[in-house]
């Protein structure tokens, strides 16, 4: 099939390159030049594993292209795929400017019978106004909506086996060409699920809002067993073994981020708030989330008391979620800002995102390609996100390096033991500190 993709970031990328995988002739389309350019020159302009490779190679054998020129990019397609941003707007709603502003561009430009499928994550009803403002081009366009479940940092996997893929569709036989695109992806079974486009959007949200109360919810419990003195890991032990609980999204720790789960759980409060219906749970689920990013400062003012201006600090992760370099809204900034703001300096270490931290915070911080640089004359760590490298550190080098031996870690990725029998003070999440 010949398709466009609109919208050359996590998702659009992927998705787009995961199709030319499998055959098809896609050509994405941006609007940012200097990341067509980027990728034109064979780079990444994002950090995924696995996806340099793919995109080498589709790039090579002619099925992937990269466009700023969005009518001859969706020129030749059968499929046009609408993958821009929904940010947060100031009122907490889910921006759609963008997604308006390509589905205008498309009606102006479009030249022959086309299914347009919204990508994005986009409130209920926007299929609809999408599908009204493609009713003025001079071509019969379907629109149907596709949400997108991957992960980032597993996003190939995602893309390529995905657990299930949902479109909404008004009419049957699109629905079918969806289920021809995705068929090299669903071999093992995996289900096509076809409904509504309401439903579809609502999918997405729903899908969102449950893993993130999952998050908030075994926050709360930790903050509770840290209290009553027990060990919220083996609390998690104790109920996931219930196979009606389970274990996955079940970690304590700093906070969850990212460009989804804290935009589009605003989003779907923001859209009950409009039909006036109350969403509690979901009101509850932001605020416990705002809150437990602050949970690292709390357990280091605690430590230090007025001790804290002027002492340096180690911070080891920065991402959102390890094997990405997304930062956008991750537990780490909200880690930064409160200790600048206290006169504490940073030294900071990520193995994929201190480009994206240093656009934002410049000479503020001081920037360690590795993470054992980072600890040199530091008082203390910190630990925000759960990169594999920092599971099975040398406590022995480390403890040679701090000047203080503490650490807070927000990902619980030790057992207390461990670092206290090498002379740490060792704070976790919902767990007792550990001293030594
Ligand atoms: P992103 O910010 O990485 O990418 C969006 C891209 O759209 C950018 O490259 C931007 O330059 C481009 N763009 C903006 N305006 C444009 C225009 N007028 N014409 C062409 N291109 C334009 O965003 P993302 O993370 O890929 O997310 C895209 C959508 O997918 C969002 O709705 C998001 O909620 C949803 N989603 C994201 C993920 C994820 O893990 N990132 C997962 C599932 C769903």
């Amino acid at each position: 099939m010949k398709i466009a993709v609109i919208g050359t970031g996590y998702v659009g990328l992927v998705t787009g390159t995961c199709f030319a995988e499998s055959g098809n002739e896609v050509t994405c389309i941006d609007k940012d030049a200097r990341k067509i350019q980027t990728l034109e020159q064979g780079q990444l302009p994002i950090y995924e594993p696995g996806l340099e490779e793919l995109v080498k190679r589709n790039r090579r054998e002619e099925r992937l292209r990269f466009t700023t020129d969005l009518p001859s990019g969706i020129g030749p397609a059968q499929l046009v795929f609408i993958a821009v941003g929904t940010p947060q707007s100031a009122d907490g709603s889910a921006d759609l400017s963008t997604v308006w502003a390509v589905s205008d561009a498309i009606a102006a430009h479009v030249n022959g019978p086309k299914v347009v499928i919204i990508k994005s994550t986009v409130p209920v009803g926007t299929n609809r106004a999408v599908a009204e403002r493609l009713a003025k081009a001079e071509h019969a366009v379907d629109v149907a909506s596709n949400p997108e479940f991957l992960k980032e940092g597993a996003a190939i996997e995602d893309c390529m086996k995905p657990d299930r893929v949902v479109v909404g569709v008004r009419r049957p036989e699109v629905g079918e060409v969806l289920r021809e695109l995705y068929a090299p992806f669903l071999r093992t079974e995996r289900p096509f699920l076809v409904m509504s486009p309401e439903s579809a959007e609502m999918t997405k949200y729903a899908a969102n809002a449950m893993l993130a109360t999952k998050i908030s919810y075994i926050n709360e419990m930790a903050n509770l067993c840290e209290r009553m003195g027990a060990d919220v890991n083996d609390v998690r032990r104790g109920i996931g073994h219930d196979a009606r609980i389970g274990f996955q999204f079940l970690f304590p720790g700093a906070g969850y981020g990212g460009s989804c789960f804290p935009k589009d759980i605003r989003a779907l409060i923001s859209m009950s708030q409009q039909l006036d219906v109350r969403a509690p749970i979901m009101e509850a689920v932001d605020q416990v989330n705002e809150a437990q990013k602050q949970v690292l400062v709390r357990k280091i003012k605690g430590h230090y008391g007025d001790g804290l201006r002027g002492k340096t600090l180690a911070v080891w992760g920065l991402a959102f979620k390890p094997r990405t370099d997304d930062i956008r809204e991750a537990p780490a900034l909200a880690l930064i800002d409160a200790l600048l703001a206290e006169g504490v300096r940073l030294r900071v270490h990520d193995p994929e995102a201190m480009p994206n931290v240093k656009a934002i915070y410049g000479d503020k911080l001081v920037y360690c390609d590795r993470p054992y640089g980072a600890l040199e004359g530091a008082h203390g760590l910190a630990i925000v996100t759960e990169w594999q490298e920092f599971r099975n550190p040398d406590f022995e080098v480390m403890r040679r390096l701090l000047q203080e031996r503490v650490i807070f870690d927000g990902r619980n990725l030790y057992e207390p033991h461990v670092p206290v029998g090498y002379g740490f003070t060792y704070h976790s999440i919902g767990r007792k500190s550990g001293v030594p």
